[in-house]
């Protein structure tokens, strides 16, 4: 392998794929788009605003809501109000039904709780409607239902400090009165679309594939045909993760399929195969951290006796171990790693891009599929069909050769001086990420003498732990961020921050205290410590523009803290984070 010549491709290839309006690119889906936000799944029904008291309020109702509320039921403290957009519990779960939807992390570390709700997973990648259906059984079996407000989108989020409690609103007139608020709305839940011109112009049937409308395509979300396509032509836009993921399926039911790619996915076996009940029944209790566990250890590049997990988000990092591992102790230095860390990469990246050879039949469409960039400069895919759906005589290719599709007209798509007639279009252009946090959450949060959460984290989110900020007391976010930083396996991160939020509150009431703030001494160590790390999250101005850089963007990240995790990485930080919240001390917060 020349090195140098693939380094060199990678920067072409990128810089093919460079515009100067990084994340403007994109389409808000308001005014003239609002409607591809509107949920396809329930039929809204009037009710009463809700007002009064309320103990907990979580505003999210997919697994950060989820395991925390399991996390408070556990400890006995039972007044807790999900509130959610979507018509039922489940997040991206819910949102997301499009044919082939399916969970890329192992089933047996991605679904929480199921030792604790008693759920063997059917198979070691998990199809959509079975994670869909998990949480509702976790929703069941924690009663959660009960005390929820489901179609419900919070509008304002206001800390009243005369009664030490968020006063939240939302579009259904509800005005509750929280002592303990959460957040767990997401970092990917606000669908964005290309920003094509034209796109306005289409008369027949176009959608966001997050909200997916089975009324026009015929067939459901478990894989019955899609028979209103038989004779369409169909157009996708995107080969993201889940344009990977749906594309087999509109290949196999499309009277034609035409995806147009910008930047083809890097995709490595899936291999999937059905849990045997009688091997699952073998495992002893507490197994579920225990692989949790060992897939953070093996996945973030630590060295454990067993890979019980076993799959491509753990090989590329057992590969550096290994590289390193034989090295003299002299050798290993951070240098070395990162030698390490490049060769396995390209290692990983030619055995991909044979794959594409290996699979597709037509070397031209072979050649175009191949991604030249290194593997975590986009979300990462595995599927064991995607390639082969190029070898159907109704699937066609189109490679805009990173410039996307020119424009949309009345009837079709045009790359370039050829136009395309299309029946129906299915954008699958992802989800905002580089906006403010307010914007993506749909509301605002006013803390303590009137300053908003989006002026606060104007320059860059700041926090302790991920999970507090200094001014807004009583307020927990729950997300990756800040913390552990576990991208491989969301939900790890999550359950983590369930057990600390409960141990907060359980000692909250347990000292009588009403108010639980961070100071600001603590939350300025807590950055200054972030700040100590290296490893800048998609900060990387070599890799080709996506949402993991800022649309190419890197020097517009701010200090990118955002996305940086605990220094020592993330299985240090689910150890240091289980000795903070059992000590007791609650160091950098305060009980008032
Ligand atoms: P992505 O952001 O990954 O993909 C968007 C796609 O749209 C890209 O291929 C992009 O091209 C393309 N695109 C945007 N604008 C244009 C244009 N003007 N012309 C042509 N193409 C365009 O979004 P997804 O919704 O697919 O995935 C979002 C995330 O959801 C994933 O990254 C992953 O984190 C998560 N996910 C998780 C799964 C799981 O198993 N847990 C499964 C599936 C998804 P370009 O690359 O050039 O920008």
């Amino acid at each position: 392998m020349d090195r140098t010549a693939l380094r060199e491709k990678y920067r072409a290839e990128r810089d093919k794929r460079l515009r100067a309006d990084g994340n403007d690119q994109y389409i808000e889906p308001t005014g003239t788009f609002a409607h591809y936000l509107d949920d396809p799944y329930v039929q809204r029904t009037e009710r009463a605003p809700r007002t009064g008291d309320v103990e907990f309020a979580f505003i999210g109702g997919g697994f950060a809501g989820l395991v925390v509320g399991a996390a408070l039921k556990r400890a006995g403290i039972d007044d807790v109000c999900i509130i959610e957009k979507g018509g039922d519990f489940g997040g991206t779960w819910y949102w997301n039904r499009y044919p082939g939807a399916m969970c890329d992390t192992a089933a047996f570390v991605y679904m929480p709780l199921l030792e604790e709700t008693g759920h063997m997973p059917t198979e070691k990648y998990a199809k959509a409607p079975e994670i869909l259906e998990h949480c509702r059984r976790i929703g069941e079996h924690f009663d959660l239902y009960g005390n929820a407000l489901l179609s419900t989108e919070v509008t304002d989020l206001e800390w009243d400090p005369a009664s030490s409690r968020w006063i939240i609103r939302s579009n259904r007139g509800d005005d509750i009165r929280a002592r303990h608020v959460g957040m767990g709305t997401g970092p990917l839940h606000r669908p964005k679309l290309p920003g094509i011109d034209g796109i306005e112009r289409f008369e027949g049937p176009a959608g966001h594939r997050s909200r997916w409308n089975y009324d026009v395509t015929g067939g459901d979300p478990s894989g019955a045909p899609m028979t209103g396509l038989n004779d369409k032509r169909v157009g996708i836009i995107g080969t993201g993760a889940t344009a990977v993921q749906c594309i087999p399926h509109l290949a196999e039911h499309a009277g034609e399929l035409f995806v147009f790619q910008r930047t083809p996915s890097s995709i490595d076996v899936r291999n999937n195969h059905p849990i045997d009940p009688g091997w699952f029944a073998t495992l002893e209790p507490g197994w579920q951290q225990q692989w949790l566990e060992n897939f953070t250890i093996l996945q973030t590049g630590g060295w454990a006796e067993e890979d019980l997990v076993q799959d491509g988000w753990t090989d590329i990092t057992q590969r550096i171990f290994k590289k390193f591992t034989e090295m003299d102790s002299g050798e290993r230095t951070v240098e070395s790693w990162m030698a390490a860390f490049h060769e396995s990469d390209d290692e990983k990246m030619e055995e991909i891009r044979a794959r594409c050879d290996e699979v597709v039949n037509d070397p031209a469409t072979a050649e175009a599929l191949k991604p030249w960039y290194r593997q975590l400069c986009k979300r990462p895919c595995f599927h064991d069909e995607y390639l082969l759906a190029y070898n159907k005589p109704n699937v066609t290719l189109v490679d805009t050769d990173g410039r996307g599709v020119r424009e949309i007209d009345r009837s079709g798509a045009w790359v370039g001086d050829r136009h395309y007639e299309l029946d129906c279009i299915v954008y699958a252009s992802g989800f905002e990420v580089g906006t403010s946090y307010a914007r993506r959450s749909g509301y605002d949060t006013t803390g303590r003498n009137g300053v908003k959460l989006s002026q606060r984290w104007d320059p860059g989110m700041v926090s302790k732990h991920g999970m507090h900020v200094h001014g807004f007391p009583n307020l927990y976010v729950v997300s990756p961020m800040q913390a552990a930083n576990l991208i491989s396996n969301i939900p790890h991160n999550l359950v983590e921050a369930a057990n600390t939020l409960a141990a907060i509150l359980q000692h909250a009431n347990d000292t009588g205290a009403v108010e639980v703030e961070v100071t600001q001494e603590a939350e300025n160590e807590w950055m200054d410590l972030l700040r100590s790390n290296p490893r800048r999250f998609g900060a990387d101005p070599d890799c080709t523009p996506g949402y993991y850089n800022n649309e190419g963007k890197v020097d517009e990240m701010g200090d990118g803290l955002a996305g940086v995790g605990y220094p020592d990485g993330a299985w240090a930080y689910f150890q240091y984070i289980k000795g903070w919240r059992e000590s007791g001390d609650f160091d950098g917060l305060e009980f008032r």
